[in-house]
């Protein structure tokens, strides 16, 4: 690991069993942690205006490297003054490496489908060669031919001028086999070397970067890539790839991959952020984490909500909510529940207005945040177990938050 805290400072501020509550000190700004980080995809957060996602309390949010160097380009955005100033943010911002979304292009859906994640539709985007050197592919917008590798990654990144980068890799799928998700670990070991070099040579001073450790499901394959991650000269640590068919294969990837990675440093499960696993994830002892969830699901109609059965929502569109006046979740804080009854969101959702996506967008996000706010709070008071268990159960995170009986 390198310290250099005009890049990254990161300061554990209180412990709980593996969880833990920290400061993550980076060139435009303080991030609270166990944070949730929003996705700003094209440079926004879905329907959002910036203002709207910092008054929600984010702090952080991530943009992505491969659609922004598509349009409007690394060249325009830099031009504009980074991508803070262009979608005037004013707060930290992550960007991703585009590794997972050129190799979604080759890789297919099924990785998609077991992360929960949506891949590029292929359209046009669809993959030439990858080697060496990186990834050619076409773009999806107007077919041209693009090539992204880990230098070309790092140019872009610089050029958006993120307050955290991310090292360029390859998100290998759950169906690839021990042999290729060896090999293409290897390969993203080498990519991770050229990354740092030409940021060490070329970067933003005070732009940190984060590794990403890969390795599929295989302990030993997650042990080497721990250890050669934490070895590296990097701010920080991303876990990233398969991690198994189901929640429970999950977690047991997260704990083996965990023991091996230095605890003083930030790290960031890339990619997930359902309720249930985020509060297992900040158990296992998990800083941040960004997942696509909260604005996907509000594009669908759902809501999330403390109902463990259902995967923590439900579908605001079904025929039952059409008359009902409550609020999506009883008690929740955010402006939609606060003005607006189920049976208008349903109106909205199902006619398809903008404001429907707009009003279940902040209410996810208000969900989440409250989410891991109340499990700072509950890691201060040294109950983040019984805050962890009534969330499973299905209390909501403000009452979880409140229930819990704070330590002596
Ligand atoms: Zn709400």
């Amino acid at each position: 690991m390198r310290s250099d805290p005009e890049r990254l400072r990161f300061e554990i501020t209180a412990r709980d069993g593996a969880a833990r509550t920290g400061r993550l000190h980076v060139a435009h700004g303080t991030v609270e942690t166990p944070a949730f980080i929003p996705l700003a995809t094209r440079g926004s957060v879905r329907s959002l205006a910036a203002s709207e996602v910092r008054d929600l309390g984010y702090e952080l949010v991530l943009g992505n490297t491969f659609h922004l160097m598509l349009s409007p380009g690394p060249g325009r955005v830099a031009e504009l003054g980074g991508l803070n100033r262009f979608m005037g943010w004013g707060r930290a911002i992550i960007t991703d490496s585009g590794g997972f979304q050129v190799f979604s292009l080759a890789h297919g859906r099924v990785a998609d489908e077991i992360k929960g994640r949506r891949g590029r539709r292929s359209g046009k985007g669809s993959v030439l060669e990858i080697g060496e050197q990186g990834v050619r592919f076409r773009s999806y917008l107007d077919g041209s031919e693009q090539f992204l590798g880990p230098q070309e990654s790092m140019a872009v990144q610089a050029a958006l001028g993120s307050v955290i980068a991310l090292t360029f890799d390859e998100c290998t799928p759950y169906h690839a086999d021990r042999d290729y998700t060896a090999r293409s670990m290897e390969r993203t070991h080498r990519w991770l070397d050229r990354c740092l070099a030409w940021h060490e040579g070329q970067g933003p001073r005070r732009q940190a970067v984060f590794g990403i450790v890969q390795g599929g499901v295989h302990e030993d394959l997650r042990r080497a890539a721990a250890e050669r991650v934490s070895a590296a000269a990097v701010d920080g640590v991303a876990i990233g790839g398969t991690l198994g068919r189901d929640k429970e294969e999950m977690r047991g990837v997260i704990a083996m991959t965990a023991s091996h990675l230095d605890t003083e440093a930030p790290r960031h499960l890339l990619g997930i952020g359902e309720p249930d696993d985020l509060v297992e994830g900040i158990a296992l002892g998990m800083d941040l984490f960004d997942c696509a969830v909260p604005t996907r699901l509000a594009r669908h109609g759902m809501a999330l909500a403390p109902l463990p059965g259902t995967r923590f929502r439900f579908d605001v569109r079904r025929a039952e909510f059409s008359g009902d006046e409550g609020p999506l979740v009883e008690g929740c804080p955010c402006a939609a529940c606060a003005d607006h009854s189920r049976a208008y969101v349903h109106f909205l959702s199902r006619a398809e207005e903008l404001t429907g996506v707009r009003l279940l967008v902040l209410h996810n996000l208000t969900y989440l945040e409250r989410l891991v706010r109340g499990a700072r709070q509950a890691i201060q008071g040294e109950r983040f177990g019984d805050y962890r268990q009534a969330i499973l159960n299905g209390v909501p995170p403000w009452r979880a938050a409140a229930l819990t009986p704070s330590a002596p």
